[in-house]
């Protein structure tokens, strides 16, 4: 069959049985849709089995919100998605099915990783369509080796400028909110470099505990699941150097310099990381099972759910400045954002009491929030000096980051992509904590669920 290409794009998701669908890719897709009433798509679902055209349609109507999409636009999205039974790794099967579609194509790989570079593999030698964009999750391989692997199989199918690969920290809140605040405030710049900043913390600690993930989690861990990806790329967010435009190739290089000058700090992962493992407790208002008895988890792997890492940005503007990179799930609290603490005065008036509370920036992600910690006098005596917070909320967007990701690629906008290079980069840099870890150099931690991690080691805010 040959390709037909429309003004209406279809959006074909792989794996669309799968959690990420359900609960991330769907409900971001009914955020877009409801904000965006003149976006039309055709929704393609396929997976190996175990849902017909109903149950699909029934999701995919689940997921769209009415928003400022009139009863008739949301049945006719419904009336004409279906549900294609697939095993993306008959190739054969997987080439048919994609020629079928009417174009152009995005094809939404929410797939194992394994699974993704199987099917991707089994294109390779067979035409394909040129309207056709590939939408990859992360973890984006598995090693430096597999992603640098993975990036040249994809670079043999298709250009890179159709290649997405998606990491949904990367939306367009987090994203602009972090540049507006940098380059668009002239007292931001001057102070953003190691003579004024002390150190900088990229954190996203959560309450959540497994969810069920176990299958996919216990063989990724913190490390892999959070920073490898997601706070490697909002800390190059936070501390690149300006952009000249604000386009993906600006953005994009700017992002991989940046982490082409990231090592380990002290090149030394043995004492600039740690992991940790929660026991049971009680964290977000549940009671939590210890990890190693959660469902789906074999404790023998030593999977950590805390991870954190300092790393050293090498470069004229960062060099000495630590930055700490840290997640964790079943903690005390949820919080994700860029804290960036600055040096102490120079020289502070001797008649000013007590030691001087520390200014520190913080950029908060989802919550969208910016605060200011300043010392200021204290009202019941001017000599004495205190902490005073000033914050504003920046708003949370109508989209979900999902609905902001798909939205770009529906449009063929590559700002929020992750490209090859910037991907392989991450594995780099955390090559040698991972390659510390498996061999058992940085000892399991545990951590009591709903408490703020292990032990407050010396580097802990
Ligand atoms: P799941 O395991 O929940 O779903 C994967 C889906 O792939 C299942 O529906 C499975 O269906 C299907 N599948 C597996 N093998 C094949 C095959 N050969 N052919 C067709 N379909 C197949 O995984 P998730 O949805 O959680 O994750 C998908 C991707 O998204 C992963 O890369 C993950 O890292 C990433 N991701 C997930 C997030 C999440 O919160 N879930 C967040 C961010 C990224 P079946 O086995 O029934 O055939």
């Amino acid at each position: 069959m040959s390709p037909t290409t429309t003004d209406r794009p279809t959006l074909a998701i792989l794996g669309a049985g799968g959690d990420l669908t359900e609960r991330l890719l769907l409900p971001g897709l009914g955020t877009l849709l409801a904000t965006d009433p003149d976006r039309d798509v055709t929704v393609i679902g396929s997976g190996r089995s175990g849902m017909d055209d109903g149950d699909w349609r029934d999701l995919v109507r689940n997921a769209l919100r009415a928003g400022d999409r009139s009863p008739e636009q949301i049945d006719g999205i419904v009336d004409s998605t279906r549900f294609v039974e697939l095993d993306v790794t008959d190739a054969e099967a997987f080439s048919d099915f994609i020629d079928g579609l009417d174009g152009p194509v995005v094809l939404y790989f929410a797939l194992p990783p394994a699974v993704t570079a199987a099917a991707c593999e089994g294109l390779r030698g067979r035409p394909l369509r040129d309207d056709v964009r590939f939408a990859l999750e992360k973890p984006f391989g598995d090693d430096l080796a597999s992603a640098r692997r993975m990036n040249a199989l994809l670079t043999d199918l298709v250009p890179e400028d159709r290649v997405y690969r998606v990491d949904h920290f990367l939306g367009e809140a987090t994203v602009l909110n972090i540049l507006g605040m940098r380059f668009a405030n002239r007292i931001m710049e001057p102070v953003w470099t190691a003579e004024h900043v002390e150190r900088i913390d990229v954190v996203a600690d959560e309450t959540l505990a497994l969810e069920g993930r176990a299958g996919y989690y216990d063989s990724a861990g913190a490390l892999v699941d959070m920073l490898q990806s997601h706070l490697l790329l909002v800390m190059a967010l936070a501390t690149m150097d300006a952009p000249a435009r604000l386009d993906a190739t600006e953005l994009h290089d700017l992002i991989v310099t940046t982490l082409r000058a990231t090592r380990v700090w002290d090149g030394d992962p043995l004492v600039s990381s740690r992991r940790g493992r929660y026991t049971a407790g009680r964290a977000g208002g549940r009671d939590v099972v210890s990890y190693a008895d959660e469902d789906g988890v074999d404790p023998a792997r030593g999977t950590e759910t805390f991870a954190e890492v300092v790393l050293e940005i090498r470069n004229q503007r960062w060099a000495g400045v630590p930055v700490f990179l840290r997640s964790g799930k079943a903690l005390g609290e949820d919080s994700m954002r860029v804290t960036v603490a600055f040096r102490p005065p120079r020289h502070v008036p001797g008649a000013f009491s007590g030691s001087v509370p520390p200014t520190r920036l913080t950029i908060g992600i989802a919550p969208d929030r910016v605060s200011l910690d300043l010392a200021t006098n204290a009202a019941d005596d001017r000599f004495t000096l205190e902490s005073t917070r000033l914050s504003a909320d920046l708003g949370d967007s109508e989209l979900l980051p999902y609905g902001e990701v798909l939205g770009r690629i529906l449009d063929g906008d590559r700002l929020l992509t992750v490209r090859g290079d910037v991907a392989e980069e991450c594995w780099r840099i955390l090559t040698p904590v991972i390659e510390a870890w498996e061999a058992g150099g940085v000892p399991l931690e545990e951590y009591e669920a709903g408490s703020d991690g292990p032990a407050v080691g010396d580097r802990r805010e």
